[in-house]
């Protein structure tokens, strides 16, 4: 409960970033270290509120027992609240690092006062604990016999090959890519989340018996029915990868590129040889376009930066949110105000403005007349709601411009999965064109055959493919052995 003055005493304090100026100056991650006493303090603003909506459904998707650790934090006790942490997060150093924290949304202090830093909290005790030495291998004392292939190693993947191996069958996790981690690796830049901390994750559970197996891609490298033979259940958590497009004239012009294009080469380039083998999209001394926001929209913002990018403008199809939550957007949902992420406050402090525009919609990629783009032809829009209660668009006559852009990253989120293994393994799929298995039992139309994650519910949070990996590991469990004692 913290103290029970606290919230009274002790302003919101979250944990400062490195000054923009300086931290484009490279990849590092951007989050100081803050002293001990800061974050006890901050643990004392939590204030015993009797029902935390933090851990509602509304606050933490994996039920974290936040006023528990925020109280054994405020009096010091690290190791408890280390063991509190682990009962319900497999990896809190990538929540406490990249999580949107709708906690903090559902905060009840957050009803009269700034929330409480949750994520910060969080963070800060997984990071005490590597440092401490509490995390070390600890392989399963028995194993069942049984054989689970996971397919993808994302956070849903790596968090039921954690669960499942603990429940002691044995586990092979098969990644495309060459380095383990899914979006935590390539997707998400290493200057939001350190990829050594993914890479000691990854060894953690590797010393614990869990198999890893990249550059396979189940489907092509590997058929479906021999992973079915092979295994006692198979687990797809391959992720919501197909790209939205922007199919207008000028598409097909070089320099337009996925965002995925752009931050998976550059992370990949970054960890084969510090961005000295060339093999990533440079932005250096271009004007860059970045169209659609959300955290893919900043990460190709921050990156464009730290190459050395002439302008920057980010297009955002929707209005500008209000400052304040809308009456329509109460307490305790996720509060949609307005927001200035690393990558705007980075835009901010290098071209002393914030790179977003809103209403605009592209009509046209122009061509240098050498098959290159050289910009896009847009026009503004309204928004307003229609006899039916929806929103919709329409353009402003007269609100014709060029913005000029050599390199133009599409952001404007995914489809859901790709088509490959839905047609090896027969699946069916819902109407969003994902894997179709029911959220609590995850199994799909294929017997053996569960999915969880991205691939499953849609483009999501790092928190949520948490969860669904936890969650479709106990069914998994249950579907081998009969029972289960997996949470
Ligand atoms: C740029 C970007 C930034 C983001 N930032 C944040 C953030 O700050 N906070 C947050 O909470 N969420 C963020 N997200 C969302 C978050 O990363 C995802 O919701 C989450 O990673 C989904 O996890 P997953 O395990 O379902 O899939 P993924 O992380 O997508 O992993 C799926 C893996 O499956 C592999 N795979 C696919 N098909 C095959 C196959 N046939 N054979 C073998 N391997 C295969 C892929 O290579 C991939 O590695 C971000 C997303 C993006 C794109
Ligand atoms: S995982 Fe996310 S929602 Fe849950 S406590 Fe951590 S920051 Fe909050």
């Amino acid at each position: 409960m913290g103290k029970p003055t606290g919230f009274k005493e002790y302003p919101r304090q979250t944990i400062p970033y490195r000054d923009p100026l300086q931290r484009i100056q490279d990849f590092e991650e951007f989050q100081l270290v803050v002293p001990e006493e800061h974050l006890r303090t901050q643990g004392a603003r939590c204030m015993d509120c009797g029902v935390p909506f933090c851990q509602s459904q509304y606050g933490c998707p994996i039920d974290n027992l936040i006023p528990e650790w925020n109280d054994l934090v405020y009096r010091g006790h690290w190791k408890e609240a280390f063991h509190r942490l682990m009962k319900t997060n497999n990896f809190p150093e990538f929540t406490g690092r990249v999580c949107p924290a709708p906690c903090e949304g559902a905060c009840v202090l957050g009803i009269i006062e700034p929330a409480v830093t949750i994520k910060n909290i969080e963070c800060a005790i997984i990071d005490r604990a590597y440092e401490e030495g509490w995390l070390y291998p600890q392989p399963p004392k028995h194993r069942t016999g049984k054989k689970v292939a996971i397919i993808g190693s994302g956070p849903a993947g790596l968090a039921a090959a954690d669960q499942l191996n603990k429940a002691g069958h044995f586990v092979t996790v098969y990644e495309r890519a060459d380095r383990v981690g899914g979006l935590l690796m390539y997707g998400i830049p290493n200057m939001k989340l350190d990829k050594k901390l993914v890479q000691r994750r990854v060894d953690l559970m590797h010393k614990e018996g869990v198999k890893f197996i990249t550059e396979v891609h189940v489907g092509v490298d590997l058929e479906a029915e021999q992973l079915l033979r092979q295994y006692d259940a198979v687990l797809l958590a391959t992720g919501a990868t197909r790209p939205r497009d922007l199919p207008i004239p000028g598409r097909n012009l070089r320099g337009i590129h996925f965002a995925m294009e752009f931050l998976t080469a550059n992370t990949k380039s970054l960890l084969d040889s510090g961005l000295q083998n060339g093999r990533y999209i440079s932005a250096k001394d271009k004007d860059v376009i970045v169209i659609g926001g959300g955290d893919t929209g900043t990460d190709c913002i921050a990156t464009s930066i730290r190459h050395g990018c002439r302008s920057l403008v980010n297009f955002e199809l929707l209005p500008k949110p209000p400052a304040e939550r809308a009456p329509d957007n109460p307490w305790p949902q996720w509060p949609r105000i307005f927001r200035v992420d690393y990558g705007h406050a980075e835009a901010q402090a290098v071209f002393g403005h914030d790179p977003r525009q809103y209403c605009v919609l592209s009509k046209e990629f122009l061509d240098d007349g050498q098959g290159n783009v050289a910009g896009i032809r847009t026009v503004r829009v309204e928004w307003t709601r229609g006899q039916d209660g929806r929103f919709q668009m329409k353009e402003l006559p007269g609100t014709e411009q060029v913005f000029k852009a050599q390199l133009v990253l599409l952001a404007m989120g995914f489809l859901g999965p790709e088509d490959t293994l839905a047609e090896a393994f027969g699946l069916e799929r819902d109407p969003r064109s994902n894997f179709k298995a029911e959220y609590g039992k995850f199994q799909t139309n294929v017997p053996g055959v569960f999915a969880a994650g991205d691939c499953r519910r849609g483009q999501s949070l790092v928190v949520w493919a948490i969860n669904e990996g936890r969650l479709a590991a106990r069914e998994i469990d249950r579907f081998l052995m009969g029972s289960t004692s997996l949470p």
